[in-house]
């Protein structure tokens, strides 16, 4: 992979932009109709715009780009890795990525760097550059703003993981995708916007993550042996029993129902007992778009309470995903796990 300098600056500014997939960049097959990924040089053939910025953007092209729901976390490592390598000689990253796991791969890499000081603005679009409607240059372009922001003492306006979508700046783990077809796909239901978006960009300073005071540090190790499980009445105890039993699994998301309630029964819940004692880790997040977990509220979230499961509090399921990935490929002891799943790591949850 090799970077190429598509603009030059003039003000001395410099964003890297890191191309890896996803509609922004695709073309229909004349075939089958369906979208295909293709390269960068088509996304910046359609916004020539990017030249009247002041300042400076390289580019740097992931082979082959992907749709985002092929990506794994290898893409999560490799972008950290890139953005790690680059650091310093950039002023802001944006990356280009495909809609469908951007809130998860948002969620990731807000976790994998530690005392980030400066802006990852992940970005894409709902229809494709090349076409007449594309949201695609207008989020880009407004990215690439973001990402050359400073604040009046001269640092980056940003420095968090964000998803730039339909004038939204929202931070990357409180990220979740909400319409498969709507230009507003991308909503931060338990956090505000970190800007105002609209002739000027104003930054809501007040809602930022502090700026870090040690120097970046980059955590690549994630474990993977992790299940995200929505529960719904009628579910089979014999499907749990199996999810549960899972060979390697080592932490649980539950998507519980309303405050973090869960069905009492001894069934369900002697298979979760098991799965604690077995040292999994097991967080609860409600599956309700928006809100909180209580377990406290009801006796139905109390037994999970006293089971040991642990609350997720506002968390989003993608946050709370890769939240125990990250802990699980950072830590072997499940107490550690469990005792840094209860704090607020980058902003990821309110406090209570
Ligand atoms: N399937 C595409 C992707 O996630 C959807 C998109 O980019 O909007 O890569």
């Amino acid at each position: 992979m090799t970077i190429k300098t598509t603009t030059p600056s003039s003000n001395g500014i410099k964003v890297l932009l890191i191309y890896t997939g996803g509609t922004i960049g695709m073309l229909e097959n004349p075939i089958t109709k369906g979208l295909e990924v293709c390269d960068f040089a088509y996304v910046a053939e359609h916004v020539q715009e990017i030249s009247q910025l002041p300042f400076g953007i390289d580019t740097l092209t992931f082979e082959p780009p992907c749709d985002s729901s092929d990506a794994g976390t290898d893409l999560w490592v490799q972008i950290a890795e890139m953005v790690t390598k680059y650091y310093d000689a950039y002023d802001g990253f944006v990356v280009l990525h495909g809609t469908d796991t951007m809130a998860y791969t948002a969620s990731g890499l807000s976790f994998m760097f530690e005392n980030l000081g400066k802006p990852i603005i992940l970005t894409g679009s709902q229809v494709p550059i090349g076409k007449l409607r594309t949201d695609g240059k207008e989020n880009l372009l407004t990215a690439l703003e973001v990402a050359a922001s400073k604040d009046n003492e001269g640092r980056a306006a940003v420095n968090e993981v964000c998803i730039l979508f339909n004038n939204n700046l929202i931070r990357g783990n409180r990220a979740t995708k909400v319409s498969a077809d709507q230009f507003n796909a991308f909503q931060s239901p338990n956090y505000h916007n970190l800007a105002e978006i609209g002739i000027e960009i104003d930054f809501n300073q007040h809602s930022m993550l502090p700026h870090p005071t040690g120097p970046l540090t980059t955590h690549t190790k994630l474990d993977t042996n992790v299940l995200l499980l929505k529960l719904f009445p009628g579910l089979s105890p014999e499907v749990i029993d199996a999810c549960f039993n899972a060979p390697g699994l080592r932490g649980i998301v539950l998507e519980t129902f309303g405050s973090g309630n869960a069905p009492s029964n001894e069934r369900f819940m002697k298979v979760v007992r098991e799965a604690v004692a077995r040292d999994i880790v097991i967080v609860n997040v409600t599956q309700c778009p928006q809100g909180k977990v209580q377990m406290e509220r009801y006796e139905t979230g109390r037994t999970l309470l006293s089971a040991g499961v642990l609350s997720g509090y506002d968390m989003t399921a993608e946050a709370a995903v890769a939240k125990l990935m990250y802990l699980l490929g950072l830590l072997e002891d499940s107490e550690q796990v469990k005792y840094y799943m209860g704090v607020n790591l980058r902003g990821e949850f309110s406090p209570c």
